[in-house]
């Protein structure tokens, strides 16, 4: 097992990480920028290295400068958790390289492969996985698009290779909208993730996401922990995630796990992954593959019992995953509530500020995922997360009625939070019968404003 870690990105990822490596006599390296300095992961680590000024270009994404701080501390690996260089095939392939350090994460060439959307449609195919019907290759002639248009029948998604989080996706709903939002999709990717090729899907128009958490080791085994429910989103971005799916009777969840199994083997796949899918009228269409760990794996470890950070240190170590498919089991249910400085009244605008009080709840069922504390500022460089409240219970009924009492408990003062909106969703009869689809809150809510 490493000695030593450097774990590359800051917050409740961070301490998860940090965590997970205490857990096995692991010492741990953090990084921070300036505005950082105080931050919980800075404290929670065993050492700390300024790496550069606020904003993340400058810091959290320089990987010269972060390659450097581990070989100086003497780290053997780095984990890059979610978000910043995490999926970066470039700076994993750069760790790689480095004699010294090993990365804990999939191999890069398979991050390559499975990071652009039409090369990872590819992939899939070639596993026999259905996947949303649309373009394998770039597309970027209006008049191509439009003939796909007629093909799938409107509407339809112009997505960016490289996107994610709905960024860089464009629907269009009829011909005459073809040129402006191919046009729009480019340049979104171009911006935000350096890749202006696009390609067309069908655009499903009342699906839910489902996706598929994965481990593989390097000795070939391949093992999926089953689904999460990711379907309750604010414009293609998840707010509340749930194990297992209200939505999959035994059938389809054995056959869609199995499916993203196929798919990781044959992209030769090693440690965690997620497989995303989209699910209507009982037939599930491939979306994405997310080479990281994802912020919502923690309602996966809750119902199967698997420490999949851990997980992913011991397969980056070369231990082989102990366990068979027939052990994975599904037990009770786990709803995670991301708890956002962000106010729901105000169309979910950020609202950085102090944490004059924080008083998260406490007692049976439930999981704080933070790395804040009273007193702290919400800073407004990065994303806008407070903490993850992850609430168990036997069942979803029983999970629901649980996460009432703790968003109820859970007492913040000095910023706006989302705390309120999801003890409104408790009260919604659509979320509740876990018949909600991902165009849920935006068609149905807004509509009723
Ligand atoms: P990511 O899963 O990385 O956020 P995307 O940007 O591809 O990546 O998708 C975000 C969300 O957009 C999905 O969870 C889904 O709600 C919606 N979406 C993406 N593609 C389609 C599609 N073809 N049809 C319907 N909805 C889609």
């Amino acid at each position: 097992m490493f000695g030593k870690v450097l774990v590359a990105n800051r917050g409740e990822i961070a301490v998860r990480v940090m965590a997970a490596c205490e857990e096995l006599g692991i010492e741990t390296v953090a990084v921070y920028s300036d505005a950082d300095r105080n931050s919980g992961h800075v404290d929670y680590a065993d050492e700390a290295y300024n790496v550069g000024p606020a904003p993340a270009s400058d810091s959290y994404l320089d990987q010269e400068e972060i390659v450097d701080v581990a070989q100086r501390a003497g780290a053997d690996a780095i984990h890059p958790g979610y978000g910043f260089l995490a999926e970066n095939a470039e700076f994993a392939a750069r760790v790689e390289a480095a004699d010294d350090l090993t990365w804990v994460g999939p191999p890069s060439d398979a991050m390559e492969t499975l990071g652009e959307k039409t090369k990872a449609r590819t992939v899939m195919q070639e596993a026999d996985v259905p996947v949303v019907p649309g373009t394998t290759d770039p597309v970027d002639d209006p008049a191509e698009v439009r003939e796909l248009g007629e093909e799938y029948g409107y509407p339809i998604a112009i997505k960016a290779e490289g996107g994610g989080g709905g960024r860089g996706m464009k629907i269009v709903r009829s011909e005459s909208e073809v040129d402006d939002a191919l046009e729009s999709a480019q340049r979104e990717g171009e911006a935000y993730f350096d890749n202006d090729s696009v390609y067309v899907e069908k655009y499903l128009e009342a699906p839910k996401h489902i996706e598929v958490q994965v481990l593989a080791d390097e000795h070939g085994n391949v093992r999926h922990l089953g689904e999460r429910d990711c379907s309750l989103q604010r414009r293609h971005q998840k707010v509340i995630e749930e194990a297992p799916s209200p939505a999959l009777d035994a059938e389809l969840r054995e056959e869609i796990g199995e499916a993203a199994r196929q798919g990781v083997s044959e992209a030769g796949y090693t440690n965690a992954g997620t497989v995303e899918f989209l699910v209507e009228d009982g037939e599930f269409y491939f979306m994405e593959v997310n080479t990281r760990i994802q912020v919502e794996h923690t309602v996966t470890e809750e119902v199967t019992g698997i420490d999949i950070v851990r997980w992913q240190l011991r397969v980056a170590a070369g231990e082989e995953l102990d366990f068979a498919q027939e052990d994975v089991s599904i037990d009770g249910h786990s709803v995670e509530y991301r708890i956002n400085a962000e106010n729901p009244a105000d169309d979910f605008a950020p609202t950085p500020g102090p944490l004059n009080t924080y008083r998260p709840p406490a007692s049976i069922g439930v999981r704080l995922d933070h790395a804040v504390g009273q007193g702290d500022d919400i800073g407004g460089d990065y994303d806008s997360m407070i903490a993850k409240l992850i609430v168990d219970g036997e069942d979803r009924e029983h999970c629901l009625e649980r996460s009432k009492r703790a968003l109820e408990h859970f007492q913040v003062e000095g910023v706006h939070t989302t705390i309120p909106f999801h003890r409104l969703m408790l009260d919604d009869e659509t979320f509740v019968s876990g018949e909600h689809t991902t165009k849920y809150l935006d068609q149905d809510l807004d509509e009723a404003d």
